[in-house]
């Protein structure tokens, strides 16, 4: 009889547990999503090898489908499926090189040990540009 009050207290909490989970997941993703700039725009890549497509979308439009995406109670969203490849969840949002004579689309943190914006085509990375740029700001000051 004892053991029967332990098992239906024990379900009872997993059931709160997935609850609660399910409640914050599904409540910080609609808070992000209304925090997002409507104009934002964003790079998307396929991480397919063989494919790579890459593509400018909405920020909001990325975030909304990879919600749409995501299974109830999931916490990691998983990519949103390609068009070129048809791969099921496949396109992670990326990074477009700012740098003009360049333009390489890339994932965040391709370079290990390294800036995470390091582009690999052209091996600038923005953070370090910026800093080495106030560096040399404040030694003319
Ligand atoms: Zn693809
Ligand atoms: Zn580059």
């Amino acid at each position: 009889m004892n053991k029967n009050i332990a098992y239906i207290i024990i379900s009872v909490c997993l059931l709160l547990a997935a609850f609660l989970m399910y409640r914050f997941t599904s409540g910080s993703g609609s808070a992000g999503l209304a925090g997002i700039d409507a104009d934002s725009k964003i790079w998307v890549m396929c991480k397919n090898a063989s494919c790579k497509a890459a593509k400018e979308m909405g920020e909001r439009d990325f975030y909304a489908a990879v919600e749409g995406n995501t299974e109830p109670g999931r916490r990691l969203a998983p990519g949103l499926p390609c068009d070129q490849c048809g791969k099921p969840s496949s396109v992670y949002k990326a990074k477009k090189c700012p740098e003009s004579d360049c333009l390489a689309v890339f994932f965040y943190g391709s370079t290990q040990n390294d800036f995470p914006d390091r582009c690999p085509q052209c091996k600038v990375s923005q953070t370090e540009k910026s800093r080495k740029e106030r560096q040399s700001g404040s030694a003319q000051e």
